[in-house]
Parts: C-alpha cells; sequence; structure tokens
C-alpha cells in the first residue's frame, strides 16, 4: 500500500486558499481530503432539521464534485472520530495528517486525542492557522500577555499586520494535481446522519462592494440589508477570511474592524478557556439571578411585549439570523430586564443561529451580561423603547416581524423598564459587594 497523506476538513469547507490544505499539497504524498460527520456534536442538536447541517451536508457534496472532477474524492465518515481514526489507520498507510487549528475547548480536547493516537503509530499530525489572521499568543501586550481589552488589541493587531507586511495567500486550489486519485466515495444522506433538510434559506457566500463601503454608515439599522451576512460562511470556512480581510482593507475599515472583533473573541476563547462556561471576570459569578422558566419562554417566543426585543427574537425563529444591533438588545433585555443567566441566552443562540460560533457568541453574550472582556458596565442598561427608536424610527423593522405590534393581540410590556432596571442595578451591586466583602 503507498503511503499517503490525510487531509482533515473541520471548520474550513473550500479547496481556495486554505492553508492547512496547501501545506498538505506541498508534502510530496498524494493528499486525501477527509470529513468527519462527528456524532459528539451531532448528538447535541435537537432540531432534526437543523439548517447548518443541511448546509454542511449541501457544501461537502459540491466539495465532493468538485473533487471527483479531477479525478479524487473525499472520504466522508460519521461517527466518533476517535472511532473513526482507528478505522482509518487500519486501511490507510498513511504519512501525515494535516489538519487547520480550531480552538473551541471541545476541538482542543478531540485533536490532542487524534494526536496522541496518531502518535503511537508514528504519524505527525501538523496543523495550521488557517481559520482567523492572527490567533493565540499573535498578539500580545508588551508583558507577553494577552489583551483582554479590544481598542489596544486592534490598535496592535493592524500594527502587526503592516510590520507582517499584509495577509498571506495560500494557493491550494494551484496545487490540486497532489490529489490521490480515487474512485468517487459515499457521502452518507441526511437521513442516514438522522436529520432532514431545512426549509431555512442560507444567505449566499457573496457580498456587493456596495454593502461593504456603505457598511458604517447603514451597519446599525436592522431595516436596512446593510450588513455582510457572511457569519455562517465564515464559521464554515466556505470563504476564507485573508481574503475578505483584505477586501476590507481595500474597502472599509470599520467591516475590518469587525473581523478584528471576530479573531478578538477566538483570541480570548483560547486564551482563557473557563469563559465557556462561566463569567470572564469571576466576581460575576455571585449574581443572583432570577431565571423565571415563563419569563424565558416569551423571550424565546418574541413576546415580550418590547416591539424591537421581539421583532429580533422572531427573526432568529424563522430564519437563524439575527441583526448584531437586535443581538445586543434582545440580549441585554434579557440578562438585565429579566436577570436571566447569560448561559440561557447563550444556550438559546447557539441552537438557533446559523453564523453559531462559540467564541463570538460567547463573547458577545458576556459583553451583553457586563462580566465579559471590554465589557460595558453593568450599570449601563439598554432601554430597549430608545433603542428602538434610535435604529428602527419608522419601524419597518419591527412591523415585518411583528405585523400584531398595533393591534390589541400585541402583549402589554411584561416588565416596566424602570422598576427592571432598578431590580438589575440592586442584584448586581449586591453581588459585586459581596464579593468585595
Ligand atoms: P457583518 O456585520 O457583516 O460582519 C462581518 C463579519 O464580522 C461577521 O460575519 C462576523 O464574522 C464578524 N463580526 C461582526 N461583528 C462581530 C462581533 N461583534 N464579534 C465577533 N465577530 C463579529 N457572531 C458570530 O459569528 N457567531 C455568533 O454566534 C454570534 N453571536 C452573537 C451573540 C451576541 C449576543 C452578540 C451581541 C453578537 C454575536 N455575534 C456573533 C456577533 C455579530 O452579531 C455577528 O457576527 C453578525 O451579526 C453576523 O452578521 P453579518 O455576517 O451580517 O455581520
Amino acid at each position: 500500500m503507498a503511503p499517503i497523506v490525510i487531509f482533515w476538513h473541520r471548520r474550513d469547507l473550500r479547496l481556495f486558499d486554505n492553508h492547512g490544505l496547501f501545506e498538505s499539497l506541498q508534502s510530496g504524498y498524494p493528499v486525501l481530503p477527509l470529513f468527519i460527520f462527528d456524532t459528539n456534536i451531532l448528538e447535541k442538536l435537537t432540531a432534526k432539521d437543523d439548517a447548518r447541517v443541511t448546509f454542511i451536508h449541501e457544501r461537502l457534496r459540491i466539495l465532493k464534485e468538485e473533487l471527483e472532477d479531477r479525478g479524487s474524492s473525499m472520504l466522508i465518515k460519521h461517527g466518533k472520530p476517535i472511532e473513526i481514526w482507528h478505522d482509518i489507520l487500519k486501511n490507510f498507510k498513511i504519512a501525515a495528517v494535516y489538519t487547520n487549528r480550531d480552538y473551541e475547548p471541545y476541538a482542543q480536547q478531540r485533536d490532542e486525542e487524534i494526536k496522541v493516537l496518531l502518535k503511537e503509530e508514528g504519524i505527525p499530525f501538523y496543523t495550521f492557522k488557517d481559520h482567523v489572521i492572527y490567533e493565540h499568543t499573535d498578539i500580545v501586550k508588551k508583558d507577553g500577555t494577552p489583551y483582554t481589552v479590544f481598542t489596544p488589541y486592534k490598535r496592535r493587531w493592524l500594527e502587526q499586520l503592516a510590520a507582517d507586511g499584509g495577509i498571506p495567500d495560500f494557493h491550494s486550489e494551484g496545487n490540486l494535481e497532489n490529489l490521490r486519485p480515487s474512485p468517487p466515495l459515499h457521502i452518507p444522506t441526511l437521513a442516514e446522519l438522522g436529520f432532514v433538510k431545512t426549509n431555512k434559506n442560507i444567505p449566499p457566500a457573496v457580498v456587493s462592494q456596495k454593502t461593504i463601503t456603505g457598511y458604517e454608515q447603514n451597519r446599525n439599522f436592522p431595516a436596512i440589508n446593510g450588513t455582510s451576512k457572511l457569519g455562517v460562511h465564515f464559521r464554515f470556512g466556505t470563504i476564507s477570511i485573508r481574503e475578505k480581510a483584505k477586501k476590507a482593507q481595500l474597502l472599509s475599515d470599520t467591516y475590518l474592524s469587525e473581523l478584528i472583533w471576530r479573531d478578538f473573541y477566538a483570541m480570548i476563547l483560547s486564551n482563557f478557556p473557563h469563559v465557556a462556561t462561566h463569567p470572564f471576570r469571576k466576581e460575576y459569578a455571585a449574581i443572583k439571578w432570577l431565571n423565571n422558566e415563563e419569563d424565558f419562554g416569551k423571550w424565546c417566543q418574541g413576546k415580550t411585549g418590547y416591539p424591537i426585543v421581539d421583532a429580533g427574537m422572531r427573526e432568529l425563529n424563522h430564519t437563524g439570523y439575527m441583526h448584531n444591533r437586535v443581538r445586543m438588545i434582545t440580549a441585554s433585555f434579557l440578562t438585565k430586564h429579566l436577570l436571566i443567566d447569560w448561559r440561557w441566552g447563550e444556550a438559546y443562540f447557539a441552537a438557533h443561529l446559523l453564523d453559531y460560533d462559540l467564541a463570538s457568541n460567547n463573547g458577545g453574550w458576556q459583553w451583553a451580561a457586563g462580566c465579559g472582556t471590554d465589557a460595558a458596565p453593568y450599570f449601563r442598561i439598554f432601554n430597549p423603547t430608545a433603542q428602538q427608536e434610535k435604529f428602527d424610527k419608522e419601524w419597518k423593522y419591527i412591523r415585518k416581524w411583528v405585523p400584531e405590534v398595533d393591534t390589541p393581540a400585541y402583549p402589554k410590556p411584561m416588565v416596566e423598564h424602570k422598576f427592571a432596571r432598578e431590580r438589575c442595578l440592586m442584584v448586581y451591586k449586591e453581588a459585586l459587594a459581596q464579593n468585595k466583602g
């Protein structure tokens, strides 16, 4: 059996400008791409029509076709990664395994386990940076510790980029002749994976130049189609962050800044993995959340009586997307007005957002709850009505998602703003005082 190299796709479902794939294709061995539908992840998804599974499945089908046009194919497996790898080791003679790094705690633990298994067989496991521009400890303070505040991080990020002479390309697409020849391989059907096709639309992987040049002006208004809607594609690597960041450098500093937020939160998660389950600022663990399930249900369904909150939640439930401004408003409302643990909201978003990404979702929720890095001070509590007047003045977004808003069928506000604000201040103050004492 001739030795081969395996390139393991995870958050990088593309053949072009793919760092790890590029390196594998330079290895001198024929490369066989692999993807594993990981049951450790799939088993946690409760909706059988989860749109992300349909998206990945469809994307893999296209990738496999692209590979088959070149006389190769993709090995697509379904199961627990460790078991799949045991099987692969039995069936192939492997010179090395290449992959791109994933910074989520589960992924890190999985990769460590696979690395150990491969090592026992004398097989190296090479990993590369592809998901972000700068990772982990690429950008640190003068004393070598990670940044925890965005603005100085961003300044340093931009300096580093200038020092590096820009963003590199990895022309993986130019070396595909080094793929391993293969007959077409099997792709499990959605039904075999235990899922059905979604009826949600996945936004396309393209964005107009006009959207990016108008981004700064339009991005805060949910009634305007003023953001890129590329989140899901960044999440699954169906587009290249390097390519988009290079475009942003030319077209919009504000758009580039949002991409730097993405690097920032990935960096926070990899340096402070406790944030995945606990507040970044440990003193906030003492907050006495009310966690009223009935209140939570109203928030989830978009029946709070605050039109901008309800519009956001209904947009999320219907489409798998929610505008960033409205994510901030709904998250603030849940944590501050209803005093519900940010982790409940985080989990709800995780189940429903097409672009769900642990690092950014967690960062956004901890920011809203005031317990994260760079958090808005806890005494700054969004007034949903004032937010609505500022960002959806003509009620266009609200009327789209809450058509009954002007009728008696629409509920009264579930909690009065002034009362909720004072209650929140008291509960936060108590928790922080307790911590000091
Ligand atoms: P655009 O405005 O067009 O921005 C382009 C890209 O920049 C985004 O696709 C995203 O990759 C990145 N980006 C933009 N804003 C942020 C930000 N604040 N933090 C990190 N990256 C950013 N983003 C996710 O990708 N996944 C999540 O699960 C997620 N959950 C969030 C939860 C809360 C409570 C909040 C307040 C924000 C969350 N965000 C999340 C950040 C942001 O809301 C989304 O990235 C953005 O709305 C996606 O829409 P878009 O692609 O049109 O973004």
